[in-house]
């Protein structure tokens, strides 16, 4: 059976995903920082095995437990979603340094402790998929949100050099840029700037988190074998 690692699992877009894979037979090791109630509720309502470990992917020590316990619990992993996220919006002049670092320390440094803990058992089974989660922001940024920009922007350098180093190890990483979904994340939105949001969409609605996880299935599937270093935007047409 396959395994999966997908962080930041407790709601929204993590929990969808962590909802898809386990349709699709993966077993899970489901990573929360501070919400375990919420995650193991959603565990009690998946039929594959699964493993909640908490620990923060900013701290390099707490990511490495988050990849062992897979090897320990399944022996191999197969996938890593990169998934956890936060925003801390502020325009420049506004924004404090501890905002900018607590931004890119989860989104940008963790993704990288993930990726980095997982390459070694990935490179030595000669399989493996990373599937990071980025963000329309961090293609074409956004007023309010320089760090969070900043941070999606380096995931997807990110993704593109390690995509480059790792596929002679037939591993691939790929990353989502997903537009406006709906999540705790975006309910922070107001209800005027979500309508004039969705006045922007050509498919004239939010997404749905359910919209990102299959995406990461199909990433994560063998008929994805040949694509590697690419983001793939699902944001309703918004930014055509
Ligand atoms: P969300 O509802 O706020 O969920 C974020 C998840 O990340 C929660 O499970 C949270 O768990 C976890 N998390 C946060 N900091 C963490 C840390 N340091 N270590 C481990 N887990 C941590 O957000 P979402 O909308 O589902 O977003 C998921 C991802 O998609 C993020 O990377 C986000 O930037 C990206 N994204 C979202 C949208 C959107 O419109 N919603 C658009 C583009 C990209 P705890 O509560 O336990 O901390």
């Amino acid at each position: 059976m396959k395994v999966a690692i997908v962080t930041g699992a407790s709601r929204g877009i993590g929990s969808a995903i962590a909802k898809a894979l386990s349709e699709n037979g993966y077993n899970l090791v489901l990573n929360y920082r501070a919400s375990r109630e919420e995650l193991e509720a959603l565990a009690a309502t998946l039929s594959t095995e699964v493993v909640l470990v908490q620990g923060d992917v900013g701290s390099f020590e707490e990511s490495e437990a988050i990849i062992n316990a897979a090897k320990t619990h399944f022996g191999r992993i197969d996938l890593l979603v990169n998934n956890a996220g936060i925003a801390r919006d502020n325009l420049i002049m506004r924004m404090s340094e501890d905002d900018f670092d607590a931004v890119s320390t989860t989104n940008l440094k963790g993704t990288f402790n993930c990726t980095k803990h997982v390459s070694r058992t990935m490179v030595k089974q000669r399989f493996g998929r990373i599937i990071n989660i980025s963000s329309v922001v961090g293609i074409f940024g956004n007023a309010g949100q320089s760090n969070y920009a900043a941070s999606k922007a380096g995931i997807i350098g990110f993704t593109k050099a390690v995509a480059k180093e790792l596929a002679p190890r037939n591993i691939t990483v790929n990353a989502i840029a997903p537009g406006f979904i709906e999540t705790q994340m975006t309910d922070a939105i107001s209800e005027e700037a979500k309508s004039a949001s969705v006045g922007r969409i050509p498919l004239a609605r939010f997404g749905k988190p359910e919209d990102i996880a299959k995406a990461v299935v199909f990433l994560a599937s063998e008929d994805a074998n040949y694509i590697t270093g690419q983001v793939i935007q699902i944001d309703g047409g918004m930014t055509l």
